[in-house]
């Protein structure tokens, strides 16, 4: 029922692959996933980087109900170390999940996608 091939599917969140997949209290689906993206660019001086500098905060992010389950996406930003500003500063790689945690859905599109699957921050 919970494959993750047909999950995927069903998110249907661009350049994010599902780690696992955990069924908790209360049927609460929480899916773990991953950006499949490298890198990202500078906040301050936008050049692109791609020095790892580890995970950010969990982001919980909450779905449309599947199968009935109230559904909540989790997701680690990916960080990177800029080498071109002379403070090294640090950015969060921007995917759907942290871009649609911090606008909801409408800003989804920018991301091209098209219904709004992704919605409201669900508290962590
Ligand atoms: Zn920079």
């Amino acid at each position: 029922m919970f494959d993750t091939e047909t999950l995927q599917t069903l998110l249907n969140l661009p350049d994010i692959a599902i780690d696992r997949v955990v069924l908790t209290e209360r049927k609460t689906l929480k899916i773990y996933v991953h950006s499949t993206l490298e890198g990202t660019e500078c906040h301050r001086c936008d050049k692109p980087i791609d020095h790892d500098y580890g995970l950010g905060q969990e982001i919980n992010l909450r779905h449309l109900p599947l199968f009935d389950y109230t559904t909540v996406i989790v997701l680690r930003p990916k960080r990177y170390q800029c080498r071109h500003c002379s403070d090294r500063p640090t950015t969060s790689q921007t995917t759907v999940v942290v871009y649609a945690s911090g606008v909801g859905h409408q800003g989804l599109r920018k991301f091209g996608v098209r219904s709004p699957i992704a919605h409201l921050p669900a508290r962590a």
